[in-house]
């Protein structure tokens, strides 16, 4: 019978398919760093169906196992990105041309891993979204938050105010009786307060909510912020379901705000609102960050990033070319890619284009400095940080993905953050932030095989984040080179 050979021919692929996915890896002599950052003597790990089934002096290989020699290498699990945005390119406009942004779509997950990032927490996401992102073979895992704006609040003020409240950034926004007019264009707002909204969040797959306490930006100013009554209800109601509040802010009054409605970890450092960058202010709230267990991500690469658009040397970095495909950094470089740029450049007045540089320099200086002291008091406190990039925190081509969180890492460096400190902060704190670390977050027997091969040692320096020689995503080994963009 005719019929019957293409399905032999489906059953057979589909067995060598499986198989291949199945295919036991066997990684010996290797050194594992633990969560509490002890490096062992060289050991042999075993991986079977996605998991680490053992770990022990040494192990006899099978014969189709797949061996890795880990001589004079390091294991560490993948890294855990607790503040990305994976919706779109990055900076992209209309005008960018399909062929290009379908590329740089299927590169962006590949640009997570090629930099070690196995997996994010996106900040604001839906289930659709985050279920069609982990359909994809090469990406990491991604989990999200909910963002609970309120009306007329950032980051809704950036709609027009007729579509604001139907648009899917306002499926959960909260009810806030001060905005009754905005309110009444929707059929409805009962089932947006807080306990009939908290209620529905729960029911979904996300893992946390974020919050906004922002004031505005640019032409936006003076925005409306949650009450302190409204914020400890949400926070009330939250956990009561185990879930988590994060909340968006960057000033000083933002910060003690969240602290005290009872928030989980605010997402930003403090650029804002305080009277010089070295101001004692700063120290007091790191002090209460600490004495009320509020973690923070400084996310000192959100202003870093916006300062780099005016680097004309930003697309010589090798590092780049390793996360952006080439047709991409073109598009960039083109007059209708650099539309953000021109925008920003506005706010700098009539000067020549290659002055910009330095007075990105002057502008940023400031703010700069207010989060590296805010960051460096956090940690003498031994206040929780949280490793989180903010990628990318506006339409940015320099904040990319992969390539915006290891530069994230680099900041933390500069500041003072010990090799130890970023690489807990990487791994097991973030797995911990997650409610996640019985699956991933440490080199342990029983968990998720999420782990990066490394020549070198990331407890004596950060460049040992490059070295990374093989990613083993769960449970399936892939040579670092094979994702990178060039
Ligand atoms: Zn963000």
């Amino acid at each position: 019978m005719y019929y019957r050979s293409p399905y032999l021919i489906l059953i057979i692929l589909s067995l060598l398919f499986s198989a291949e996915l199945c295919a036991n890896i066997l990684i010996t002599e290797v050194r594992i760093i633990s969560k509490e950052g002890s490096v062992s003597a060289p050991s042999s790990v075993y991986i079977q169906n996605g998991l680490i089934t053992k770990i022990t002096k040494t192990i006899k290989p099978q014969v189709n196992d797949q061996v890795i020699d880990g001589h004079g290498r390091f294991l560490i699990p993948g890294l855990i990105d607790s503040h990305v945005h994976l919706h779109g390119v990055p900076g992209e406009s209309e005008a960018i041309p399909d062929a290009v942004r379908s590329q740089a779509l299927r590169q962006i997950p590949r640009s997570y891993l090629y930099f070690g990032f196995t997996s994010v927490l996106d900040l604001f996401s839906g289930d659709e979204i985050i279920k069609q992102w982990n359909k994809q073979e090469w990406a990491p895992s991604a989990y999200h938050c909910v963002g609970v704006p309120i009306p007329g609040g950032y980051p809704l003020a950036w709609i027009p105010k007729n579509k604001q409240l139907s648009s899917p950034t306002a499926a959960f926004y909260l009810f806030d009786p001060r905005q009754k007019e905005l309110m009444a264009s929707t059929n409805g707002s009962e089932h947006h307060k807080v306990k009939p909204l908290v209620r529905t969040i729960a029911l979904t797959q996300a893992k946390c909510i974020k919050t906004f306490y922002e004031k505005g930006f640019g032409p936006f100013q003076n925005l409306p912020v949650p009450t302190k009554a409204m914020m400890e209800d949400l926070v009330k109601e939250a956990h009561k379901y185990d879930l988590p509040v994060f909340v968006h802010g960057n000033s000083i009054e933002a910060h003690k705000f969240a602290i005290d409605a009872g928030a989980t970890m605010l997402v930003h450092g403090v650029w804002h609102g305080a009277e010089s960058p070295k101001s004692e202010a700063i120290g007091r709230l790191a002090a209460l960050s600490k004495a009320r267990d509020v973690a923070v991500q400084p996310t000192i690469q959100v202003l870093f990033g916006e300062r780099e658009i005016f680097n004309p040397k930003f697309f010589e970095n090798a590092a780049v070319r390793k996360a952006m495909p080439a047709k991409l950094i073109q598009w960039y470089q083109s007059k209708a890619g650099q539309w953000f740029v021109e925008r920003m450049a506005i706010g700098y007045g009539d000067i020549a284009k290659d002055q910009r540089t330095q007075v990105a320099k002057k502008k940023y200086s400031w703010a700069l400095e207010t989060v590296k002291t805010h960051t460096r008091t956090l940690l003498a406190e031994k206040a929780g940080l949280q490793f989180g990039s903010d990628t990318p925190s506006g339409p940015l081509y320099t904040q990319f993905p992969g390539f915006n969180g290891r530069e994230e890492m680099n900041r933390w460096v500069e500041v003072g953050v010990p090799l130890l400190t970023l690489f807990k902060a990487l791994t097991y704190r973030n797995a911990q932030l997650l409610n996640l670390e019985n699956k991933i977050g440490s080199v342990e027997e029983g968990k998720q095989a999420d782990l990066l091969l490394l020549k070198q040692n990331p407890l004596k320096n950060i460049e040992a984040y490059d070295s990374i020689e093989w990613l083993i995503l769960k449970g399936k080994a892939i040579e670092r080179e094979k994702l990178a963009a060039d």
